[in-house]
């Protein structure tokens, strides 16, 4: 029997247990890992919690990301022992996630874990940090460079803002932090933030367009914190947009984007095609400072993510949620 959280519905609603499945129920798939470590993000809280109709078939063990051991494989691209990641592809969604001591999956959704990330160390960054660095490189992309001015990182001592921070801050970028918390501060600031900002500042309908502040943006926040970024972009400038941690609505105009041509750029980890994925964890492998991820990471036993959902939603949870699951595989 394997460990595993399930979430179940039934006529008096959604529930979520810690448990011990039959590994015969694993779904199909043509690679078995043993995992080693998962993590509790955003969207797995959402599935747990239920805040939100993640779960699209139940039961459903969620974890949208796991790092492990390669058990058993009918793929050519894996043999036994190799060492893997997966993010996303509606796992944990539609298809039995990382919150169980083993996951079968399509190989085709597995990422070679490059040499120098430790499977603890991949799941600090898991599919937080995967996307912090897709919106990276969507700024690199449209041409913001650290000579461009500097780059703004909304729900910044969240886990894609943390990386986000992080990352920027070792590129050579000069990063300013939004935060919700004041008491994050010196958290920030040794991440690499050089100007932290009062998420109130942003929270309220502002003017179509503001004071030219930003050359580049990643914002996880969505609503009118991204409408606020928006008008408060330079000319040219570029905002890499992934979250909807402040709300799903966009109430903005068309100004920035015809008076100040700025590109807003959409970014999505889940379907991401492989080729962006594989250069996503080489850049992370070559530019995160990994001397940072302790102050980021919170570990979290896989009897305690369940209690730990609603606080990562309240916003009360910083940096990164990573759960042990079979820690001496490396
Ligand atoms: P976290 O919960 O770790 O962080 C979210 C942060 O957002 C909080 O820590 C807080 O930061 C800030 N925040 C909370 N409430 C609000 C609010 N009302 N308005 C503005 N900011 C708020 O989540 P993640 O960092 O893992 O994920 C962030 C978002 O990105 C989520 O919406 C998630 O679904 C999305 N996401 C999207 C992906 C994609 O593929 N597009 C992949 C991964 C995540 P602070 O206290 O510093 O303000």
């Amino acid at each position: 029997m394997i460990d595993a959280i399930l979430i179940e519905k039934s006529e008096s609603g959604q529930s979520a247990t810690l448990t011990k499945v039959d590994p015969a129920q694993l779904p199909a798939g043509d690679v078995l890992v043993d995992v080693a470590f998962s993590t509790l993000n955003y969207k797995d809280a959402l599935a747990i919690t239920g805040a939100s109709p993640v779960v699209r078939s139940f039961p459903m063990v969620p974890g949208i990301d796991f790092a492990g051991i390669v058990r058993d494989s009918a793929n050519p691209a894996f043999k036994a022992g190799d060492r893997v990641v997966l993010n996303g592809w509606g796992v944990g969604e539609k298809h039995w996630g990382g919150l169980a001591s083993q996951a079968r999956v399509s190989g085709d959704w597995l990422v070679p874990l490059p040499d120098g990330i430790t499977m603890r160390q991949a799941m600090v960054i898991g599919t937080a940090g995967y996307t912090a660095m897709l919106c990276v490189i969507a700024l690199e992309q449209h041409g913001v460079t650290p000579d461009s001015g500097e780059v703004v990182v909304t729900g910044a001592a969240g886990g894609v803002g943390s990386v986000a921070v992080a990352l920027l801050e070792n590129l050579g970028y000069t990063v300013t932090a939004v935060t919700g918390r004041a008491s994050e501060a010196e958290y920030l600031t040794a991440l690499g933030a050089k100007t932290i900002v009062d998420r109130a500042e942003l929270s309220h309908p502002g003017r179509p367009l503001a004071r030219e502040r930003w050359a580049g943006a990643i914002d996880v926040a969505g609503g009118v914190v991204l409408a606020n970024v928006l008008a408060a972009m330079r000319y040219g400038g570029v905002v890499a947009a992934c979250g909807l941690a402040g709300g799903m609505d966009l109430p903005t105009t068309v100004a920035p984007f015809i008076l100040r041509s700025v590109t807003l750029a959409g970014i999505d980890s889940v379907m991401c095609p492989k080729p962006a994925r594989l250069l996503a964890w080489q850049r992370l492998a070559r530019d995160l400072d990994f001397a940072k991820l302790d102050a980021m990471t919170n570990e979290v036993a896989l009897a305690d993510v369940i209690g730990m959902a609603p606080r990562l939603l309240e916003g009360k949870v910083r940096g990164r949620v990573v759960v042990p699951i079979a820690p001496q595989l490396g």
